[in-house]
């Protein structure tokens, strides 16, 4: 139980605690509408997955079934089953960081060196789909990360390139260090976003093209794990994208001393 003494003097001072109550009861009603939506949403995205994995373990399960059709099937519960996981595992990175119960533990790094690991680690990924990995970064630059959050950060960004990238182009991160902040861009050369659809790819779930995200295993989360993550580090994120051009990821990061 919490109780508040509030001791109000004049007609002013009433009027805006007034005010302030009301802020705080639409502040309220918008959390609680928020909080719906999202519960909502969860249970729309596990549909369309679980849908599949009982449709079809209904059919493999049928008497004189062919062994290859068995294994048809056993597959795509397999592959459904793997993004029930991937959203599963998502949602928990989500709900801890948005509870704030997660320390970010930033140390001074010298990005070149971090993003040289990272393409090393990330190009065979990329070489699959033929596409290179490049990495621009003028010598040395310090910014204080969490290495391991911003890893995740810098594998979801990149994740997306390498889905919509066009087989045979570039996909580059470019390191420009500013006065007080380093800005890090992702680009590459795909199918890019329309205009509209920029600015809510980083809302949880939001995806431009569902059933083309469907087939690539998408869940619409980690753009909005990777907002959280560079927003703890104090810094920010957003998109510029030309559709059938391609797409840059503009993230700032504080400078690390
Ligand atoms: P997902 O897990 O579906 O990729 P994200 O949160 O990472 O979810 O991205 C949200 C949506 O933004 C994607 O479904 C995709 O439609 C769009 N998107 C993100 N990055 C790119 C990109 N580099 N090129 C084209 N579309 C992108």
């Amino acid at each position: 139980d919490v109780s508040v003494r509030v001791e109000v003097k004049g007609d002013d001072e009433l009027a805006q605690l007034g005010k302030a109550i009301q802020t705080l009861a639409n502040d309220l009603a918008y959390l609680k509408q928020e909080r719906s939506e999202f519960l909502a949403s969860i249970s729309h995205e596990l549909r369309t997955p679980l849908t599949y994995v009982k449709g079809y373990a209904d059919i493999a399960r049928r008497p004189h079934l062919a062994e290859d059709e068995r294994m048809t099937y056993a597959a795509i519960i397999y592959e459904e089953a793997e993004k029930i996981e991937k959203m599963v595992k998502d949602l928990f990175e989500l709900a801890k960081l948005e509870r704030h119960s997660f320390q970010i533990e930033t140390q001074p790094t010298d990005l070149c060196s971090f993003f040289a690991k990272l393409c090393e680690k990330l190009r065979p990924a990329f070489q699959e789909k033929s596409l290179s990995l490049v990495c621009r970064c003028p010598g040395s630059v310090t910014a204080a990360i969490d290495q391991e959050r911003f890893e995740q950060v810098m594998i979801n960004v990149l994740d997306n390139a390498r889905k919509y990238a066009f087989p045979g182009t570039t996909v580059e991160i470019a390191v420009h260090p500013q006065k007080r902040e380093v800005v890090v861009a992702v680009s590459d050369q795909g199918a890019g976003i329309p205009p509209e659809d920029v600015p809510r790819i980083f809302e949880r779930f939001y995806r431009v093209d569902k059933s083309r995200s469907r087939i690539s295993g998408g869940t619409g989360l980690g753009l909005s794990i990777a907002k959280e993550i560079v927003e703890a580090h104090g810094g920010t994120i957003t998109a510029r994208s030309e559709q059938g051009k391609g797409t840059t990821i503009i993230m700032t990061l504080p400078e690390g001393s």
